[in-house]
């Protein structure tokens, strides 16, 4: 464990600036998942651009229960300031278990929980991030409004409104009334808006600071797409979201990274999907750096493409097919097909990759026996072929943005109903 002081000495590339307005931008997760977190280091990024505005870091303190306690008081990283005084506390939330961290946060920083037990004495308490887009609502109590979607270019205009009204909520409110990208749970209710896209001007997302303290140490993260043209019904980042996948040109993308950077991660929902992700893992490994790319389509491998991640660096080849058998993932509308399976096995032997690893998802609605037992035979045909094959496996959960299991089931009967593809 590193305090803040050890923290920020690690750093490069922190953001130092005398400012008016200080906003304490919150990740209710410790710092190692913060700074893994291109969405968090944007924002960061956005608010520090602003004339007159810096945004100062606060995580949820490493260890748990006592070990937190000891802690001290909860400070913002950059200044050791109280991160309850504070004008408004911005939060970017992943995924729904990070709710606990946004309960904790609140009650170190001395800011009432709950949005309704807070008055004109208390910060500005907002969200953004990640489960914004597949499920907003159970952060509606506690927040006292939520940008919903990309919000690269709302934070900037709240933050501005926000200034202007002296961040007075109801005067926030009443500013915000109305306008696209917002969610104000007192007003809305349980009728979320839609979310919000930016402009591809703003694109791509980078890193701001490099660290040897997080799940991606010193890995500097560039957008290479945003979004996904697929159609997987089960997803949120499927095509019907914010109008499908946005490419970022290759020179756009070499162009960004700093020279110093010795590991780089091309980020996206489906990074292989780039017409010319090819020749971009090629620059940054002809230069001698090592590459991540954070998602692999089993259908977009090749000898070319998986050769270059191994000189790159790779030593385990992720994919996803999250459907038991053909008939299912036909029905969650995944175009992955078995023989792409077996295709990324051979090339993960052929290059000399340790783990082939596959993202599976079970318990589809519909799903039956003889759907798990294809699995079963699958996966003694890859372990033929690679010697050594992982899963990751997880349960198909309703979210608030993906249709529920009475449409999957509908879908189903649709899809079965249909000549097969
Ligand atoms: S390919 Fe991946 S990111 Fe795209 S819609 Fe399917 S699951 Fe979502």
């Amino acid at each position: 464990m590193t305090d803040r002081r050890g923290l920020l000495a690690a750093e490069r590339g922190t953001l130092y600036k005398e400012a008016e307005i200080r906003v304490a931008l919150v990740y209710p997760s410790p710092y190692r998942a913060a700074m893994s977190s291109l969405g968090y280091q944007q924002i960061y990024r956005v608010l520090h651009a602003m004339p007159g505005v810096a945004a100062d870091r606060a995580m949820l303190p490493d260890g748990a229960g006592d070990a937190r306690e000891a802690r001290g008081p909860f400070v913002t990283l950059e200044t050791g300031r109280p991160v309850g005084g504070y004008p408004m506390l911005a939060y970017s939330v992943a995924y729904e278990l990070e709710i606990a961290g946004v309960v904790e946060t609140l009650a170190r920083a001395g800011v009432p929980v709950l949005a309704a037990d807070r008055d004109a004495r208390h910060p500005l308490v907002i969200a953004g991030g990640p489960l914004t887009f597949s499920n907003p609502a159970p952060l509606a109590p506690f927040f006292d409004l939520v940008i919903l979607g990309e919000g690269e270019e709302l934070i900037a205009e709240l933050v501005g409104i926000a200034r202007d009204v002296g961040f007075v909520r109801e005067r926030v409110w009443a500013e915000l009334a109305g306008r696209p990208g917002y969610f104000l749970p007192h007003v809305h209710g349980e009728r979320v808006p839609p979310v919000a896209a930016v402009s591809d001007a703003l694109l791509p997302a980078r890193s701001v600071i490099a660290t040897p303290n997080t799940e991606l140490a010193d890995m500097f993260l560039t957008e290479a797409a945003r979004g996904c043209s697929r159609g997987c019904t089960y997803c949120v980042m499927r095509r019907s979201t914010n109008g499908g996948m946005r490419i970022i040109p290759r020179g756009d993308i070499i162009a960004g990274i700093p020279g110093d950077a010795r590991r780089v991660g091309l980020v996206g929902a489906a990074v292989t999907d780039h017409p010319e992700i090819a020749a971009i893992v090629r620059d940054v490994v002809d230069a001698g750096r090592e590459v991540g790319i954070s998602s692999l389509r089993a259908d977009k491998l090749d000898d070319e493409l998986v050769g270059l991640l191994a000189r790159g660096g790779y030593r385990t080849l992720t994919v996803a097919a999250d459907g038991a058998s053909e008939r299912m993932r036909r029905v969650v509308e995944r175009s992955t097909q078995a023989h792409h399976l077996l295709h990324s096995a051979e090339l993960a032997a052929a290059h000399r990759l340790h783990t082939l690893k596959i993202y599976m998802m079970l318990g589809v609605p519909g799903e039956t026996d003889a759907d798990v037992d294809e699995l079963v035979a699958l996966s003694r045909e890859l372990a033929a072929i690679h010697p050594r094959v992982a899963y990751g496996v997880a349960p198909t959960g309703p979210r608030a943005r993906v249709p529920s299991s009475q449409e999957l089931i509908a879908l189903r009967r649709q899809r079965l109903a249909a000549p097969a593809a």
